[in-house]
């Protein structure tokens, strides 16, 4: 097994000439990638430079293309502006404002801030947490503040007053680059205070697996990480790691399976999801190679996500008809095992959506959608209709079908933004 460093080492803008170097890009690539690299942010840890990255296979390697600002991620008018302010050595507050400038123009749907959803107990803001679904609770451990113990406090009072919920998901920027010791912290409280035994179980958002399994290998408080992990499976709770993956090669390093394998040697389970993303995975057999390796590996496939990003990543946006079409065909190829998986769905603000099918009503085509979770439980599992539109990406590009006085979660869909959770957490490390 190739060495790898035991915390991840960032490279970032200062890099990019050099590393677009190595990839192949001439002269002038690399100079528009670097006008790029001033609007999007960029930073990529070695493992993915390191392990990843088929460098001979470099720009059109998809790990490459998912890292790496591409340099006709922009409209032309902006990239050329932004080389002319390189060439002539422009100071870095001028290329800044002219970056500031432009990515305004381009945010024509901006995620929005995290969801004002945070409940509050005797009058008091739950800073970092989200009554996300009845039965789901989100909590940022990560977020803001510094760790205080009231906080917790707080958050199991808050718990043990609402017996509806069965799932705690501790999200935000990825949990595991918290110490093991901040992370016990946080849930040990959870485990041992009393009334709380409606919690059954802890989910972990995190693309670790994928991009730093170090770790879980080689990580400083790796091994103290894993017995945290069984202290929760032993308490009696179900510990899920919802795993971000985006390409199979990510599952093909031995940190990859070694890491894996810890984690499910400690009773957790994982559970895998990802967006369907233009140039990186937007085809059939990745998603089943995805989806069986997963598989074959004691991973779970969860979800299979529209992508849905503000301003030039709209790049890698998948129109829906499309996603419907690489995830059908994928599903078809995958024996019962991996067909827990759900999608395309679309991450929505006021819950999930997936795209069931295109049926032929009367000689026209629809869209037939569902949602597989919203605040509003009533609306759950009910399929509802739309027009067709090959180009629709999003479910504010959809129009209902046939009317809506059947059709009761169009109300509540109608002008959908994007939830604030990230499909894409991983999408610059
Ligand atoms: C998907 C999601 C959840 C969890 O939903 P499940 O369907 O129970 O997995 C919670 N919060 C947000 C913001 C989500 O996008």
């Amino acid at each position: 097994m190739a060495p790898v460093s035991s915390r991840p080492r960032f490279y970032h803008a200062a890099h990019l000439d050099a590393l677009t170097a190595r990839a192949g890009l001439s002269a002038r690539e690399r100079l528009r990638t670097r006008a790029v690299a001033a609007v999007l942010p960029f930073h990529v840890s070695d493992y993915v430079i390191d392990q990843l990255i088929d460098w001979d296979s470099a720009p059109d390697d998809p790990i490459y293309r998912l890292v790496f600002p591409q340099p006709d991620m922009l409209p032309d008018e902006y990239t050329e502006l932004l080389v002319r302010l390189l060439r002539r050595n422009a100071s870095a507050d001028e290329i800044h404002s002219a970056a500031r400038a432009i990515l305004a123009k381009l945010d024509s749907h901006p995620i929005p801030r995290p969801e004002q959803h945070s409940p509050t107990l005797d009058g008091l803001r739950l800073q970092g947490i989200t009554h996300k679904y009845p039965e789901t609770v989100l909590y940022c451990p990560s977020g803001g503040r510094r760790y205080a113990t009231h906080d917790v406090d707080r958050l199991t009072a808050y718990l043990r007053a609402h017996p509806a919920v069965t799932d705690l998901l501790l999200t935000g920027d990825d949990p595991l680059f918290l110490t093991a010791n901040a992370l016990s912290r946080r849930i040990t409280p959870l485990l041992s205070a009393p009334g709380l035994r409606h919690i059954e179980s802890i989910r972990i958002a995190t693309a670790t697996l994928a991009r730093w399994p170090a770790r879980f290998l080689t990580a400083p408080d790796a091994g103290e990480l894993l017995t945290l992990f069984e202290r929760i499976v032993r308490g009696g709770r179900n510990l899920a790691l919802m795993a971000h993956f985006t390409h199979p090669r990510e599952l093909r390093t031995d940190h990859a399976a070694q890491a894996a394998r810890r984690v499910l040697d400690t009773g957790a389970s994982i559970r895998t999801q990802g967006p369907i993303i233009r140039s990186v995975n937007d085809s059939p057999d990745i998603w089943a190679e995805l989806w069986r390796t997963q598989t074959r590996m004691g991973m779970v496939p969860y979800y299979a996500f529209v992508e849905r990003e503000s301003g030039p990543r709209e790049y890698f946006e998948v129109p829906l008809v499309r996603a419907h079409q690489i995830f059908t065909t994928a599903y078809r190829a995958v024996s019962g095992l991996c067909r827990t998986v759900r999608g395309p769905v679309m991450s929505a603000e006021p819950g999930k959506v997936v795209l069931d099918g295109i049926p032929w009503i009367h000689g026209h085509r629809y869209l037939s959608l569902r949602l597989l979770q919203c605040r509003d439980p009533s609306l759950v599992n009910l399929p509802f209709l739309a027009r067709y539109d090959p180009a629709a990406r999003w479910l504010d590009d959809l129009e209902p079908a046939l009317g809506t006085a059947h059709q009761p979660p169009w109300p509540l869909l109608l002008g959908t933004r994007p939830s604030s959770a990230r499909n894409n957490p991983a999408a610059s490390w």
